[in-house]
This record gives structure tokens, C-alpha cells and sequence, in this order.
């Protein structure tokens, strides 16, 4: 399965095109629930249920203790950053690229515990500069977007990591844009937020969460109900001992069954394949884009994504996005908003992005650079 009506689609970093399996899943499993009821549906699927810890772990290289299931990667990213303890003088650092929904929860907790939010330096390629990185034991946490929504740039993971141990502080990577593309697998950081939607073709309203099992003893979970923990008498209380504590009990089951085979399904494609194939994708957009006159490439990064943005000095972005829509090819624009320390950096507003996944094709590529050529006139 794929695009309707000759649509070529660059918009995986948005909301990507669900292959026929997960569509088979959510849709048959709502049908079954219109059979038997919500709750008889969902214990014939149980065990599918259960084993998608391990799918979602197989795709993280992490443990199936240490993953939770979320609605969204913002709701994993509330409830992970939620459970940090934070105190006033402590240290929270951002990257250049710090995206807007972690940006104001930090802000909100800055100022209500007296902790400072600062930015990470980055080095020429934009990257995070690890040598220049200032840690002390004060540092608390690492907010570390590994690819961001508005650039083709992938930021060093372990290498953040093995520093941010050396100051006993946490890595929470947002890997949103990097999930389902890139291949997260053998990489070293205490917590991660994914999303369902984007690069992994799964549902929408569909997340994520990975909390390292030592890491989780350090957390202290805030939002939980009777099922991260146990009502075990009138007073009391037993929080589950796994990355679990962080789901609530109610969730929409087709869509967890859906982003359960998005999962499988990028897993028998193989990470590292796929990781591949939207290189050489992305680069052959990047630089048939380079070759067009009065477009502008944007991507920063020594090491480059699928996320490929580009203005043109003469059409504005959001009408360039448009243009390029009735013209059958699917982008979107990325807003300051979005990115506002990297983009006010850059003296940028909006960029256009487009993101091909490994189903658009090589002659999709040209086509679609002909209509940009067309349309950026
Ligand atoms: C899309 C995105 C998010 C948010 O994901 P949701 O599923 O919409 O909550 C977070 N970080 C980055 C870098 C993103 O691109």
C-alpha cells in the first residue's frame, strides 16, 4: 500500500503513509471490538499485547522491562522529564535544535523549581560540540535531540552520554525524528521519547517511552494510577518495578496493536537497511535541490537524515508547500515555532521540508524535482 493518485510523498518527519498491515490491525481490531465489546477484544489479543514490549525493545536494542507504551512522544517526553528531581541551581542543557514541546515544560519547571534551562554549544556542522560540552554535578539532565524536525542534521548520542556519566547526569533522547529511519540500536542513553507516527509508520495519537531499568530507581514518577502501581490497602500503594509504571491503564488498543506491527514491519525491512535507503534518498533530493537556481539547501550536519529543508529566494515557504501539493507531491513547512533557537540562529522563518522514506522511489525523486523547479519560479 502506499500514496493515492500519484501522490509522491516527502513527509515521513510529518505523518508518515501506514503500510497495509497496520492498517489491517487497527481497523480489524475495531471491528472485532464492535463484535465482542472493547474489553473481550482486547483479552484475545493479550498476548499480542504483551509481546509488543519486546518488539518496541528489539527496535531500541533496550530490555522489554524498560519500555512503556504512550499516546503521543510529547506524553512520554512530560512524564519522563516529570520524574526528574530538579532543585533550584540545578542544570538543564538543551541543544541548538531543542524542539518547542520540550522547550515549555522545561521553562514552566525552570521556573517553578529554580533550575536554569541553558543551550549546548554546537560545533561548525551544527552537531552538539562534545568537547565543548560544560558539565558539572550540577547538570541534572540532557535534553538531546538526536534529529531534529526542521533540518537534515543527526546529533552524536554515546559520545553525549558517556559525558553526561562522567557528571552523573541523564540523557533523555528525543529520538522522534530518528526512530523508523535511523538505526537506534547499540546506542547509549538513560531515556528515550518516540513517537508512532512519523518515520516508524504507525498510527497517529501513538508514542513511546524508554527508561533504562538503573535509571528508573533514580526517577520518581508523578503521574501514575492503579496500574503503574498497585492499590494495595486504603493507604497505601506499590509502584510497579518496570518502565510500565509510566502507562496509565486506559488506552486505545487498536492503535497500540497498529504501532506493535509498525514496529515489526520496520524490523523485518531491517533498521539498518532502512537506515540506507532513506540516505541515499535524501541525498539525492539534497543535491538535485543544490543544482536548482533560486533554491537554497538548509541542512546542517556533518551526517545528514532524511529531513531535507530548502527555500526558494523566490516563492514564500508556505506557498512553495502549497504550489508543490497541487502538483501531487506532499511537504510541509517547518516554523520557527517549532525550533526557535536553531531557527532565530539561522535568521530563518520557515523552511520547507521534505522527508522521503525508503517506499518513494528514484524516479519519484526527479519528478518531484521538477515541480519544485517548476514551482520555486
Ligand atoms: C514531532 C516531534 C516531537 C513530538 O512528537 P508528538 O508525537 O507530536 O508528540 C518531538 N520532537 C521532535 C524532534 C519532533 O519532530
Amino acid at each position: 500500500m502506499g500514496p493515492v493518485n500519484d501522490l509522491i510523498f516527502l513527509d515521513s518527519a510529518g505523518s508518515s503513509i501506514p503500510p497495509a498491515p497496520v492498517v489491517d490491525e487497527v481497523v480489524g481490531h475495531l471491528r472485532r471490538e464492535t463484535e465482542v465489546g472493547g474489553y473481550r477484544a482486547a483479552a484475545e489479543r493479550h498476548d499480542d499485547l504483551e509481546a509488543g514490549y519486546g518488539v518496541l525493545a528489539e527496535l531500541f536494542g533496550c530490555a522489554p522491562s524498560e519500555v512503556a507504551f504512550t499516546d503521543s512522544a510529547t506524553r512520554s517526553w512530560l512524564a519522563a522529564f516529570d520524574a526528574v528531581p530538579l532543585a533550584a541551581g540545578d542544570r538543564v542543557l538543551v541543544t541548538e535544535v531543542e524542539y518547542g514541546g520540550n522547550a515549555v515544560p522545561m521553562l514552566r519547571r525552570a521556573e517553578e523549581t529554580g533550575a536554569t534551562v541553558e543551550v549546548m554549544p554546537s560545533d561548525r556542522h551544527g552537531q552538539v560540540d562534545v568537547a565543548a560540552l560544560d558539565l558539572d554535578e550540577r547538570v541534572k539532565l540532557i535534553s538531546l535531540v538526536h534529529v531534529p524536525t526542521n533540518g537534515g542534521l543527526v546529533n552524536p548520542v554515546s559520545e553525549v552520554t558517556a559525558k553526561a556519566r562522567e557528571a552523573g547526569a541523564l540523557v533523555l533522547l528525543d529520538a522522534c525524528q530518528s526512530t523508523g529511519q535511523i538505526d537506534l540500536r547499540g546506542l547509549d542513553y538513560d531515556m528515550l521519547v518516540c513517537t508512532g507516527r512519523k518515520w516508524l509508520r504507525g498510527p497517529r495519537g501513538t508514542g513511546a517511552l524508554v527508561v533504562r531499568d538503573d535509571v528508573r530507581r533514580r526517577l520518581r514518577p508523578r503521574l501514575i494510577d492503579h496500574s503503574g502501581a498497585e492499590w494495595t490497602g486504603p493507604g497505601r500503594y506499590e509502584p510497579r518495578d518496570d518502565a510500565r509504571v509510566f502507562e496509565l491503564w486506559e488506552f486505545n488498543v487498536a492503535d497500540r496493536l497498529g504501532l506493535i506491527a509498525a514496529a515489526r514491519y520496520a524490523l523485518a525491512k531491517g533498521p539498518d537497511v532502512i537506515e540506507t535507503e532513506v540516505r541515499e534518498r535524501a541525498e539525492h533530493l539534497r543535491e538535485g535541490l543544490a543544482a536548482l537556481p533560486g533554491i537554497t539547501v538548509h541542512d546542517l550536519g556533518e551526517r545528514r537524515s532524511g529531513i531535507v529543508t530548502f527555500t526558494s529566494d523566490r516563492v514564500p515557504p508556505v506557498e512553495l508547500k502549497d504550489r508543490l501539493w497541487e502538483e501531487n507531491v506532499a511537504v510541509t513547512v517547518s516554523q520557527l515555532s517549532s525550533t526557535r533557537i536553531d531557527m532565530t540562529k539561522r535568521g530563518l522563518d520557515e523552511v520547507v521540508r521534505a522527508s522521503p522514506h525508503y517506499f518513494v522511489t528514484h524516479e519519484e525523486i526527479d519528478q518531484a524535482l521538477e515541480r519544485i523547479s517548476r514551482s520555486g519560479r
